[in-house]
């Protein structure tokens, strides 16, 4: 399945419009998805551990969608291929008092992948673009007025890039996966999640009012996307309507994704290897004179 159909960079004219959202490329169900899911998921794993040795770059793959796009799911079945040392999962909420008493990027930073490790953004700090621009949440941010001015989400797209920019430069890929998912499918979500007593527990109220704000959302998506969608930072569209397909394509962006950075098992310098030989050679004396006492 080539990526590329999905990835945007940020150089031609960009609408979400001419993304479809129930599209699944050349599969017509899940059946026909199954080992391929299976495949990328141990492909997956292989570079992860050699990510992990080599210990030089970071992954950093980001989730953002609306309610019931299938993020946590996607999140579950990513993460289930994968060795749990060396992946971290970050879930941005509303921000605590402590965290509105720093500058936006603060709590990202924080908790930013080590060399070798691959974190997962479940939301991030696309929100201060996203869910601040449509309920203009800033006027109510304990900033100064000079910072409150209308250039303010302008500010944030170029502060994303050149933070993006900044990690990519200092051994952080970053890729930025948008579940895109249709109004009548969130609807047909929603619906089960209040009539499957098992799924009660996933639906708020507060999902419903923000549906409300649904075309204003996805002008800000679009906005958002259009203005930090980069070569070194890319931007996915993943059509959500067919979990089953968001789910293979994603496992397909990481696995290109890590096949790109290409980590490599690090390999020893002449004299560690003639020390191993040599604490192999002790081993094998330690065998030997077992035997001859037995
Ligand atoms: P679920 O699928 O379980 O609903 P979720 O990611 O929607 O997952 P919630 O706890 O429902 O998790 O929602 C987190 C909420 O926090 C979202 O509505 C999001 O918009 C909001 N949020 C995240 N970051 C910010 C921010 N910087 N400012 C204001 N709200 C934010
Ligand atoms: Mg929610």
């Amino acid at each position: 399945m080539d990526i590329k159909n999905y990835c945007f960079k940020g150089k031609e004219e960009f609408s979400l419009q001419n993304y479809d959202t129930k599209d699944t490329a050349e599969f017509t169900s899940k059946k026909e998805t199954i080992e391929l899911l299976a495949a990328n998921q141990a492909r997956m794993a292989q570079l992860q551990d050699r990510l992990y040795a080599e210990n030089k770059e970071a992954l950093l793959i980001i989730f953002q969608a609306m309610d019931a796009a299938g993020k946590d799911g996607a999140i579950k079945h990513v993460i289930s291929g994968m060795n749990p040392q060396g992946v971290i999962v970050h879930n941005f909420k509303q921000p605590t008092s402590e965290e509105l008493d720093h500058d936006y990027l603060w709590r990202a930073w924080r908790v930013l992948p080590g060399r070798g490790d691959i974190g997962i953004f479940n939301r991030s700090y696309y929100e201060d673009v996203l869910v601040v621009k449509v309920h203009s949440l800033y006027k109510n941010l304990p900033l100064p007025d000079r910072c409150k001015t209308g250039e303010l989400f302008q500010q944030r797209y170029m502060q994303i890039n050149h933070f993006e920019k900044y990690l990519y430069q200092n051994g952080i890929r970053v890729v930025k996966i948008f579940l895109h998912l249709s109004k009548d499918e969130q609807k047909k979500r929603f619906l089960e999640r209040i009539d499957d007593e098992e799924k009660n527990w996933k639906f708020s109220q507060s999902d419903i009012e923000e549906r409300m704000y649904w075309d204003t959302y996805q002008e800000a998506y679009e906005d958002a996307i259009k203005a930090t969608a980069t070569k070194k930072a890319p931007w996915y569209i993943v059509p959500a309507d067919k979990k089953w397909f968001a789910r293979l394509l994603i496992s397909q962006i990481i696995v290109d994704t890590l096949e790109e950075i290409n980590p490599q098992y690090p390999e020893l310098p002449d004299n560690k290897k003639a020390l191993l030989s040599q604490c192999r050679e002790q081993l094998l004396a330690e065998t030997k004179e077992e035997e001859e006492k037995d």
